[in-house]
């Protein structure tokens, strides 16, 4: 439900209406449904329901797991959002201009897809018609949050809307906006980061041939090359484009007008999707590792890039997030049915502490894969090609890996 001024009790405010803010309201809203809580999403941007332009849902697009879609259809969200989602049948792994490939089918790992393919615009329409729908969670925005502090009975946000200052009293304050946040440096929250001196340039490509639903993984001389499947538009191939080059490349490889920017890429990805036909506007991303020491404060709790901002080459990001909001949601609805405050800090330790190992794997998952395939040094190249060697010939290599990429854990 949207609205332009909000009340002065919320049983939960979330700082931010990105795809982690939006993912949590819904989640939890739905997950709730007889004993809700009363929920209010600020968000910065203005939040459009046809072609959006807030900052979490840009040209972007997003691999969401198989355990990521088991999460949105358990609040029946799914449908919706699978119209916009291309399968990834298929993941070919490969290191340009050396031995060592290795290919990933869905028949293998008994799944209907590995992942599922989102341009974030989609999935940024979808997240928010549904909080435009919503009876139990107010939208307020464009609305900024310009301090939070701590009161006895929990926290007071001021919000900044339009010509208006409100003032309002949460029970618990879900701080979901983003990796660069001034409330985090405001409330005095350490963050441990990790430049990789790399930057990610996204656009979109068109081929001559069909993607037929793989993706691909390419380790190529200046980092990873990412190749993914697009649902079809117009009957054009369509895939969406992640490549990982150092800080330096990334200012040059942005100049590069469409014909410069095809010829690099034809000759690093090669032939397999015959022609590049045509290139999209280019983005860039810096990347680094940064992660929240504290991640909960009585009535304060950290979540998605705030908490955690890991390197794409992975595709971890977004769904190691809605795994911690899954979490959350069911310790917070313990609190509820136990009638006891959302922002105690015994309620949010103990979602803290299960999520802790998921959390840790995956920050270290990514973390080893930037690392061992975004260099050329000698150990580097050869840890890889056994890497992809036994992935090749080990299936208990295969199966783990397989896992972790899918976003599958055992709790
Ligand atoms: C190139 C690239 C590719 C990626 N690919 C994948 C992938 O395939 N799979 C995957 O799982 N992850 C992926 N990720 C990671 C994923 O994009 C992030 O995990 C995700 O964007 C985090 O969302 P967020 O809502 O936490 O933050 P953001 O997307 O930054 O959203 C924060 C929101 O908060 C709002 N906001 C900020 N400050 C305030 C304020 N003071 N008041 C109110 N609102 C505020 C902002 O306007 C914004 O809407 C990728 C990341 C990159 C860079």
């Amino acid at each position: 439900m949207i609205i332009s001024s909000p009340e002065n009790n919320y049983d939960i405010v979330v700082v931010g209406g990105g795809m982690v803010g939006a993912s949590f309201a819904h989640i939890l809203s739905k997950s709730l449904i007889s004993s809700c809580p009363n929920i209010l999403v600020a968000e910065a941007t203005v939040p459009k329901t046809d072609i959006s332009n807030q900052s979490s849902f840009d040209a972007r697009s997003t691999v969401l797991s198989f355990g990521s879609r088991q999460i949105y259809e358990s609040i029946g969200l799914w449908e919706e959002i699978e119209e916009q989602v291309c399968p990834i049948f298929e993941i070919q792994v490969s290191d340009r201009g050396r031995f060592g490939s290795t290919c990933l089918t869905r028949e293998e790992h008994g799944v209907e897809a590995l992942g599922y393919v989102v341009e974030n615009t989609d999935l940024g329409i979808v997240l928010n018609t549904q909080l435009s729908q919503s009876e139990s969670i107010a939208h307020l925005a464009p609305a900024i949050i310009e301090k939070i502090s701590p009161k006895e009975e929990g926290m007071t946000l001021e919000i900044v809307a339009g010509e208006n200052r409100f003032e309002v009293l949460a029970g618990l304050v879900v701080l979901a906006d983003g990796g660069h946040s001034p409330i985090c440096e405001q409330l005095g929250f350490e963050q441990l980061k990790e430049s990789y001196n790399q930057h990610a340039i996204i656009t979109n490509a068109t081929f001559e041939l069909p993607h037929q639903f793989c993706a691909f993984e390419r380790f190529t001389d200046t980092g990873p090359l990412a190749v993914l499947p697009l649902r079809e538009f117009n009957g054009e191939n369509r895939c969406s484009l992640v490549w990982t080059v150092s800080a330096e490349e990334s200012a040059e490889y942005m100049k590069f007008d469409d014909d410069e920017f095809i010829a690099k890429l034809q000759n690093s990805f090669g032939n397999r999707l015959g022609k590049v036909i045509q290139v999209g506007e280019k983005f860039c991303y810096p990347l680094s590792l940064s992660l929240a020491k504290e991640q909960i404060r009585p009535s304060l709790v950290l979540l998605g890039n705030v908490a955690h901002t890991l390197h794409p080459v992975a595709g971890q990001g977004l769904n190691l997030a809605l795994r911690d909001i899954d979490a959350l949601v069911s310790t917070l609805s313990s609190a509820v049915t136990q009638e006891e405050p959302l922002g105690d800090m015994a309620t949010l330790q103990s979602y803290i502490e299960e999520q802790d190992f998921d959390q840790q794997k995956f920050i270290r998952f990514t973390d080893s894969l930037t690392k061992l395939f975004s260099s050329n040094n000698q150990s580097n190249v050869i840890t890889r090609q056994l890497g992809l060697l036994s992935l090749e010939l080990m299936p208990a290599a295969r199966k783990t890996f397989a896992e972790q990429a899918m976003g599958l854990v055992a709790r």
